[in-house]
């Protein structure tokens, strides 16, 4: 089964089992990352995270989201 992109789940901060689990993974020296649903980039910036769009991406403004 291939993922899809974005997941049916997104990632979402506001979400306490998101949360948990970014913080879970930050304690132990992972990132949790996202790909980017226009260019395809992984993200860990917690706000491209969210957006599931990397900074140029969200600039250029095509809501693909
Ligand atoms: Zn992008």
């Amino acid at each position: 089964m291939r993922p899809t992109n974005p997941p049916d789940h997104a990632y979402d901060p506001d979400l306490r089992a998101d949360a948990d689990l970014d913080a879970e993974a930050r304690a132990r020296g992972y990132r949790l990352a996202v790909q980017c649903t226009s260019c395809k980039q992984w993200l860990v910036n917690a706000r491209s995270v969210a957006a599931h769009r990397g900074p140029v991406c969200r600039r250029k403004g095509d809501n693909v989201a």
